[in-house]
């Protein structure tokens, strides 16, 4: 992956200041104004265009109406619905900017976790029934009955596996290395309860890995692009994601604009207020 495309290595670099104007010089895949004005446009027009949708009833006044709150949405009224791409924009800068200033002096010693709740695989293309604050809630659990106590910070996200036709709930976080005890203890933790949901198949429900590009990162995390996993042609672990399926689309936003981004926030000895971020737990 070549830095011009992904992102910059600041480890060692000075403290910059994460804005509109800056964020595409540390991560040039950001995306631009125009790029969501488009976006909002394609999503209105699937919401709008809900005729093939099974619960077709249900749906087509809760779509409707989220189709009138995008169009509707200006820089001097914005709808601050998740759903939005272009207040995700701007809500991602804000949350992108105060994670990288929180997080700026231990940026070399972070590593990336993926965490996935296998048991709350959902085989539905409606993501409804999942429920985002337990999944939070009992990860922050395991993490507390682990005794981990440095800070833990990232996000929920969702991709729709085309391989099991199901919602895959999942969060991504960024934390200090963890010790190495504490980290084997954790997984036996979470594999008690993990391991047997899918017949034949090897759950792998936390991944660490190392971390290059920090803003990009950072900025992966936050990105509210729900889409669908492609199926498995190989046994590598990459799996290409694509747009999602214009009735999975629809319920994906109507559960979106249910949650604000600090909803899906996940903190762990982290707290968020309107100046950024505050740790309860020690980050040393
Ligand atoms: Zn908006």
């Amino acid at each position: 992956m070549s830095t011009s495309s992904w992102g910059k290595d600041l480890s060692g670099s000075e403290k910059i200041v994460i804005n509109e104007h800056t964020i595409f010089q540390y991560h040039p895949k950001f995306e631009s104004e125009h790029e969501v004005e488009i976006e909002s446009k394609i999503r209105q027009d699937i919401l709008r265009n809900c005729c093939n949708i099974t619960a077709r009833k249900t749906v087509i006044y809760p779509a409707t109406k989220l189709a009138i709150k995008l169009a509707n949405c200006t820089e001097d009224e914005p709808c601050n619905s998740l759903a939005c791409p272009k207040c995700v924009r701007l809500q991602r800068l804000h949350f992108i900017e105060t994670t990288a200033n929180a997080l700026w002096e231990i940026q070399d010693e972070l590593v990336f976790v993926t965490y996935i709740p296998y048991q709350q695989e959902l085989n539905n293309t409606n993501p409804a029934l999942i429920d985002i604050p337990s999944i939070k809630d009992k990860f922050r659990c395991y993490l507390k009955n682990t005794g981990i106590e440095q800070i833990a910070i990232g996000c929920v996200e969702m991709d729709y596996d085309l391989n099991s036709s199901s919602w895959v709930p999942h969060i991504h976080f960024l934390t200090k290395e963890i010790d190495k005890n504490k980290l084997k203890t954790l997984r036996g933790k979470i594999n008690t309860n993990h391991l047997k949901t899918r017949e034949g198949v090897k759950n792998r429900p936390l991944h660490v890995k190392k971390i290059d590009f920090f803003i990009s990162l950072i900025a992966y995390i936050y990105k509210f692009m729900w889409q669908a996993k492609l199926i498995k042609k190989n046994r590598g672990f990459k799996q290409k994601k694509v747009r999602l399926a214009d009735d999975t689309a629809i319920y994906s936003y109507l559960l979106l604009d249910q949650y604000s981004m600090k909803d899906m926030e996940f903190r762990y000895g982290v707290r968020r207020n309107k100046n950024g971020l505050s740790f309860t737990h020690s980050a040393e």
